[in-house]
């Protein structure tokens, strides 16, 4: 009895064996009928079965169940590639030979560095571009700040700085005198982002510089793509650096966010 059993489980294996060779290694099918029911929650192993169902025509009855698992996750795995992908560039203001403002041994291009490299990973983890046009403490020209943005087709440009005054506190972001509406309620809600996570005062999003109002900065005039630069509190106010200390994670996510956000929005609008 057991003599007959062993050769005819060698004859089936010859048989599967056979059919291996002529079809390729997808026609040994058999096994696949004991497996939709272990892998009906996984999108990848029950998408595998399919393929074979329609090419060997060997299951019957049995072929149903496979493609019924199949064709919900489907969708699932072909709608991710197709979401846009957006570029932001980030510039920590000053660096190198430049340390911006200082205020009791605190220099403020060492706080936009390190609030720059935040954002850009925040970005990168939300599945898009961060392009930083300085990642140490090096001084790329204003123009070169630029053209890093401008040579990418970056989708925004975000110039990080602290202010400096005594006595004054609060976050402000400044635009190009000529910039369009789009550009002014991107600075608008990216303002209003920041400020959910916390600041001293919303000083507003302002246009041109601080000593004209037909003038722009460097970084707005030169970069091709909507531009602002967030003076992200006062570096000479003990509070203002308080928040930044405290909250630089949660901002570097705000101000990703909203860009990210923001970019998305523009890139449809351009369509
Ligand atoms: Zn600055």
């Amino acid at each position: 009895m057991k003599k007959s059993i062993l050769i005819i489980t060698i004859i089936l294996a010859l048989a599967a064996l056979c059919a291996c060779t002529e079809d390729g290694a997808q026609a040994y099918v058999p096994p696949a009928t004991d497996t939709p029911p272990v892998s009906s929650e996984t999108d990848d192993i029950s998408s595998a079965p399919a393929p074979d169902d329609t090419d060997g025509n060997s299951g019957g009855a049995d072929a149903a169940p496979p493609p019924d698992t199949a064709v919900t996750p489907d969708p699932m795995v072909s709608a991710q590639p197709k979401e846009p992908q957006v570029v932001i560039c980030i510039d920590p203001g000053h660096g190198g030979k430049d340390s911006g403002a200082e205020w009791n041994g605190r220099i403020e291009k060492d706080d936009t560095l390190a609030l720059a490299l935040k954002v850009a990973q925040q970005v990168e983890e939300l599945g898009h571009i961060a392009l930083l046009t300085r990642n140490d403490d090096s001084y790329p020209y204003f123009s070169e700040r630029a053209e890093t943005a401008n040579n990418a087709n970056a989708d925004l440009f975000i110039s990080l700085h602290r202010n400096s005054f005594v006595g004054a506190q609060g976050v402000e972001i400044w635009i190009s005198y000529r910039a369009n509406t789009t550009t002014e309620e991107f600075a608008e809600n990216m303002l209003e982002a920041i400020a959910e996570v916390g600041i001293t005062k919303n000083r507003g999003v302002k246009k041109g510089t601080v000593s004209s109002s037909t003038e722009d900065y460097y970084v707005n005039k030169l970069t091709d793509m909507p531009s602002c630069i967030i003076e992200l509190g006062f570096i000479t106010s003990d509070e203002d650096n308080r928040l930044y200390d405290e909250n630089m994670d949660a901002y570097a996510k705000a101000i990703a966010e909203q860009a990210v956000k923001e970019a998305l929005y523009i890139k449809e609008e351009a369509k």
